[in-house]
């Protein structure tokens, strides 16, 4: 522990957002630049508790607190207060290949766990585990690592999101000859085709495939596995392969007409189209319209943030779930994942462009006004829970709207791959596995990341794409030393 008193002398202080009246003329990173003077004293307020609940990642009342990936999170704020980088970064690489995506865009369950956080503000975590990897990368301390000694064993990865990323670099590390397959013209998944630029700039996606490349993995983009090679002709000439091919199947809500209807769009190809185009505007486009986000979770809130910046009218996000209360419930104390109102980037710029929060709570579509097939305004009502039931009122409101976003969750994987070769999915449309492990019904094909547990975190695709690689190691091998 560096310094005994550090939580008592300093409050928090994160990075910062830039200022949402500057920020939404662009779309660069919403992060403010990092200080290592800063971090270095926010470092300072770790307690070093004796058990470290940030470090955890252990689930309470159905919901996962702490780190999935188990980040040495004491250890490397220590070295960080005493200005040892260095040795901080080797620390944070142990457990996590990847800091410069969770140090941009995990929601920080460490923090929701840091004993700070029971009376007062919990450790700037993550803000110090991005500082970290940047000055990695700057320092020249990120030099591609390439293994001394090659096995003869070959291994397939589908999907080069953050799960397969992190099973591809975790193979290539122990030495076997790794090919990844990517359907998009880039690599990264939903960080390159979900996340939006300003939370994640795609520079560092490009950076960590450079480093990755430099390393000895394969990537082979613009391959779609199951129409431009099969997945039978994969098993013949892999020793294994891993599925990791996400699950953003869109959940389109139960309303006539609304698949058909010029103007409603899902949320994740809006969100790819407009990155796509940048700094062009995407063929469907939020400008000079009256917009609609349907859900009010995070990539509603990415459309939202978007949207603004495409220079929309108006916009409103419909959720059907009451309002969470600002602090936490008696009965979700700390260290559990607090289920209170988040007021995110997105809902921020949104306030600052029209004066008001863009979230109604308890409402959902109904039905859809058009003329002539294109959109012109949302039939809405009230939504309540009765007996765990909802329940949709009588009254209705109707919304302009000439653009419809649906951020309304997702409904699983796409099945026609593993259908292909008859392996077992759930009943939740991901595909099966034995609980805690990631060898599907088909032996020698594995799965990770949100196609095994649904829709879900960068760090839980990462936490994944490491456990199935130290399986897909004890499998072509015969036994394991990966950790
Ligand atoms: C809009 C949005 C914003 C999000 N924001 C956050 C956030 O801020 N923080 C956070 O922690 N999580 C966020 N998430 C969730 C997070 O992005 C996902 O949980 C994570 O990316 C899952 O990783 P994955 O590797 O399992 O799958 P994905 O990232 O979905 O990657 C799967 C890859 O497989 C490829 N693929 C699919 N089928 C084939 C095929 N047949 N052949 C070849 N390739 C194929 C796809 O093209 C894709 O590149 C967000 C999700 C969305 C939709
Ligand atoms: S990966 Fe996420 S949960 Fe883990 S230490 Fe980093 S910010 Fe916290």
């Amino acid at each position: 522990m560096g310094k005994t008193d550090g939580f008592m002398l300093y409050e928090r202080r994160e990075d910062g957002l830039r200022d949402p009246k500057v920020r939404i003329r662009d779309y660069n990173e919403i992060h403010a630049d990092q200080s290592a003077e800063v971090r270095c004293i926010q470092a300072a307020r770790c307690m070093n508790c004796g058990v470290p609940y940030c470090q955890s990642g252990i689930r309470l009342h159905g919901m996962v607190t702490g780190c999935p990936l188990h980040n040495l999170i004491p250890e490397w704020n220590d070295a960080v207060y005493r200005g040892h980088y260095e040795h901080a970064l080797h620390r944070l690489l142990k457990t996590n290949p990847f800091p410069e995506f969770t140090g941009r865009v995990c929601p920080a369950l460490c923090e929701k766990a840091c004993l700070n956080g029971l009376d007062g503000s919990p450790v700037t975590i993550r803000d110090n585990e991005g500082f970290l990897i940047e000055y990695g990368f700057e320092h020249n301390l990120m030099k591609p690592v390439i293994p001394a000694l090659r096995s003869a064993k070959r291994a397939a990865v589908v999907g080069s999101g953050p799960a397969g990323l992190a099973a591809a670099h975790r193979l290539n590390q122990r030495g076997h000859n790794v090919t990844v397959y990517e359907r998009d013209d880039e690599i990264g998944g939903l960080l390159m085709y979900g996340i939006p630029n300003m939370k994640l700039d795609k520079s560092v996606i490009r950076r960590r495939r450079a480093k990755m490349e430099a390393e000895g993995i394969r990537f082979l983009t613009g391959v779609s596995v199951g129409t431009d090679i099969s997945l039978k002709e994969l098993q013949e000439q892999y020793d294994a392969v891993i599925l990791a091919c996400g699950a953003k199947k869109a959940r389109i809500p139960d309303v006539e007409g609304i698949t058909e209807t010029a103007g409603v769009i899902s949320a994740v190809e809006f969100l790819k189209e407009t990155t796509k185009a940048l700094p062009a505007l995407p063929a469907v486009n939020a400008k000079r319209k009256k917009v609609m986000v349907l859900g009010g979770g995070d990539t509603g809130n990415d459309c939202v943030g978007t949207c603004i910046r495409q220079g929309c009218t108006s916009i409103v996000q419909l959720e059907m779930m009451p309002k969470p209360p600002e602090e936490r419930l008696p009965d979700n104390p700390w260290p559990e994942w607090p289920k209170t109102l988040k007021t995110d980037y997105g809902q921020q710029e949104a306030i600052h462009v029209f004066h008001r929060d863009p979230r109604m709570f308890c409402r959902t579509i109904t039905s859809l006004i058009k003329e002539k097939g294109i959109l012109k305004a949302v039939e809405t009502a009230e939504v309540s829970l009765a007996e765990g039931r909802l329940i949709i009122s009588e009254e209705r409101e109707q919304i302009p709207c000439d653009l419809l976003i649906i951020a309304a969750g997702f409904t699983g994987c796409e099945t026609e791959l593993p259908a292909s070769i008859g392996i077992s999915l759930t009943k939740r449309n991901t595909v099966a596995t034995e609980n805690g492990q990631y060898m599907t019904s088909c032996e020698g094909i594995f799965t990770a990341g949100d196609m095994h547990r649904g829709q879900s975190l960068v760090v839980w695709a990462i936490s994944e794409g490491l456990a199935c690689a130290k399986e897909v190691d004890a499998w072509m091998m015969g036994y394991t030393n990966l950790i």
